[in-house]
């Protein structure tokens, strides 16, 4: 062993590079493995960051001291706050990126972290012993390098295998090799393994689109910054544009249906329901005679441009005549075609909430490899992984978020406690609090616990708890302000009031002088105040049974009382709190009752 790291990361995409820091910040001396240095944060598929939940996600990574909120902020090219006539607990933002620029400052972040190293090799096997890692394996290098833990976030390169038509290649992504050893080194570990497949469309050369022809999408006029450290954003931004396939393209679709890797058996993994290839859109939605893609740009200094809703894996000569058959894209010159990837995955209930594998010690998973989908889903696990293996190798306790806490407590909770068996992408949905978990409030329900772990700095958790002050006291104002027969905050309640009414009529309000983040969230506590309210009932009690964890050892097999079927899912899932345990598929509240009573004896 020539080396013992406190952290060893292994893996550069999104879950990689926020491990690594969180490690690093945190203390430990850290070493980022990585295939290629130059891949490192590579946006794999669309050139954007955040959208409706994942925008949530990302406020959370940044309360939490992350990186990928500053480094969008610090690179992209349109910012949009979707859903901004709905309502608060659905609304998202989302930013086109300038792909090459994410790449190459996420890259500059992780090159001037303090002990954090950079390496470009491949790692293909671990090094354990009596169930605790030890270190890993350098393919053709000697010797082990030595880890106190090691996080592996290696996405969709486990023997990845690319398809565009009925032609394979090994790979993880376009450009990229597959990596071919872990695999076999995590199955005869025991890891259980299961294979997905996601895919992508084709790029097209922007300098042949006719744009004039189309209905154009600007991003806001004053665009919103993701991290609470970004004062606002300076880069240029771009327009996207919006076409749409027509019964043209869907009849060629389906006169070469039986060309697609996804219908002809060639494909084993299952692709994500949620975001389907045109020809499955196509073959499921076969009464839809149209469907949106929107032109994407990929940077400012690229005529790249991303077709986003055609994603494809169907023969090159199919994929180039769908996209001349697109209004605007008569004349387009592909750059590439589009292909899907079918990969390892491993299904993460035998993690931890900690994201640490339960069969070995000091090892964690984070990412794509861990079933999940998508950026923003990677790289909170990764900061969840990262801050956790830091913890582990100084000898402190795991840190768990929980999921009335952030939309990151949501991710994890389902990962390790349901069967994934399609790639998991975050919705609102899955949050039975989601009102309370808004992108807007991200900072002040997480910042405190990320000052608390050592990830920001104290002056920034200052700023958050003043935030938190001058919301609070506002609120307190409203409450108790009589006006005309009732307080003002019933006046804000009326549908047709807002923060700034109010604050016209009410000069105590205007006298705090808000900003606009803590008047917006003023505004949203008071309107929905009723909401607000039976959501935090439900919540402590949520809290309670969460509080009530199981001993490590327990042999579920062995309760008196307990359904067998019931007996086998929670050994299957081994659920860490008796609030886990009743959000199992199988479980049902007379389970739960047999349980407590064996948890208060
Ligand atoms: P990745 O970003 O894949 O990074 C993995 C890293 O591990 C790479 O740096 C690689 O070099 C490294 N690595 C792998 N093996 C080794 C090894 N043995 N040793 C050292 N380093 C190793 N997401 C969506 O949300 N929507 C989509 O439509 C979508 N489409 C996609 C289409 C394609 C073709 C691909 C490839 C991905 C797509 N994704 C999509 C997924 C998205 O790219 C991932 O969710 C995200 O990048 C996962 O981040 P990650 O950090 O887990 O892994």
């Amino acid at each position: 062993m020539n080396h013992l790291y406190d952290v060893v990361v292994v893996g550069g995409g999104h879950a990689g590079c926020e491990a690594a820091l969180a490690a690093a910040r945190l203390g430990c001396e850290t070493l980022l493995v990585t295939l290629r240095l130059s891949g490192i944060a590579q946006m794999s598929c669309n050139p954007a960051i955040g959208g409706l939940a994942k925008g949530q996600l990302v406020r959370e990574v940044d309360a939490l001291g992350g990186e990928m909120g500053r480094v969008i902020d610090a690179t992209g090219i349109q910012f949009r706050l979707l859903n901004r006539s709905r309502g608060p607990a659905v609304q998202a933002p989302r930013a086109q990126a300038d792909k090459n620029l994410y790449k190459s400052e996420m890259r500059r972040r992780l090159e001037v972290q303090a002990r954090l190293t950079l390496l470009e090799a491949e790692v293909d096997s671990f090094s354990i012993k009596a169930d605790r890692i030890q270190g890993l394996r350098l393919k053709g290098r000697e010797p082990v390098v030595g880890a106190r833990a090691v996080i592996i976030t290696t996405g969709t390169f486990l023997r990845g295998l690319m398809h565009t038509g009925d032609a394979k290649r090994r790979g993880g992504r376009v450009g990229d090799a597959s990596s071919e050893g872990l695999s076999p080194a995590l199955s005869a570990l025991g890891f259980e393994l299961g294979r997905l497949k996601t895919g992508t469309p084709p790029r097209l050369d922007g300098r042949t689109i006719e744009f004039s022809a189309l209905e154009e999408q600007p991003g806001d006029r004053e665009p919103q910054p993701f991290s609470f450290e970004t004062d606002r954003i300076d880069r240029p931004q771009v327009s996207c544009f919006l076409t749409r396939t027509n019964e043209a393209i869907h009849k060629i679709i389906r006169a070469n249906i039986h060309r697609a890797p996804m219908f002809t058996g060639q494909i084993e993994g299952v692709g994500p329901r949620y975001c389907p290839s045109i020809e499955d859109k196509v073959v499921r939605f076969a009464d839809k005679s149209s469907h949106h893609v929107f032109l994407e740009p990929e940077g400012l200094d690229t005529d790249s441009v991303y077709p986003n809703g055609i994603s494809t894996s169907l023969p090159a000569d199919v994929q180039d005549q769908i996209v001349r058959l697109l209004p605007g894209c008569e004349n387009a010159r592909l750059l590439r075609h589009g292909y899907a990837v079918e990969y390892d995955y491993v299904p993460a209930r035998q993690l931890k909430s900690s994201l640490e594998t339960r069969r070995i010690r000091g090892l964690y998973f984070a990412g794509q490899i861990n079933g999940t989908s998508g950026y923003e889903e990677a790289a909170a696990q990764g900061l969840v992984a990262g801050i956790n293996a830091a913890r582990a190798a100084q000898g402190k306790s795991a840190w768990v978020p929980d999921r009335s806490q952030s939309y990151i407590g949501v991710l994890i909770d389902d990962l390790v406690s349901k069967d994934i068996r399609e790639p998991y992408r975050m919705f609102t949905s899955r949050s039975e609090y989601r009102l309370l978990l808004r992108h807007d409030n991200a900072d002040r329900r997480l910042t405190p616990i990320a000052a608390e772990l050592g990830l920001v700095s104290a002056a920034r958790a200052e700023c958050v708890r003043r935030n938190d002050e001058h919301i609070r006291a506002a609120i307190q104002l409203l409450e108790t302000s009589p006006h005309a027969g009732r307080t003002w905050a019933g006046i804000l309640r009326r549908p047709e009031s807002s923060f700034a009414s109010v604050a016209a009529a009410f000069a105590p309000l205007a006298a705090l002088e808000l900003s606009t983040l803590e008047a917006r969230q003023v505004e949203i506590e008071v309107k929905y105040d009723g909401y607000v309210k039976r959501m935090r009932a439900g919540l402590e009690r949520f809290r309670k049974s969460e509080r009530i964890r199981f001993p490590a050892q327990i042999d579920f097999h062995g309760l008196a009382g307990l359904k067998r079927e019931a007996a086998h899912v929670l050994a299957r899932f081994r659920p860490e709190t008796l609030g886990q345990a009743s959000r199992l598929a199988g479980i049902t509240p007379a389970d739960i009752g047999v349980l407590q009573i064996h948890l208060r004896r």
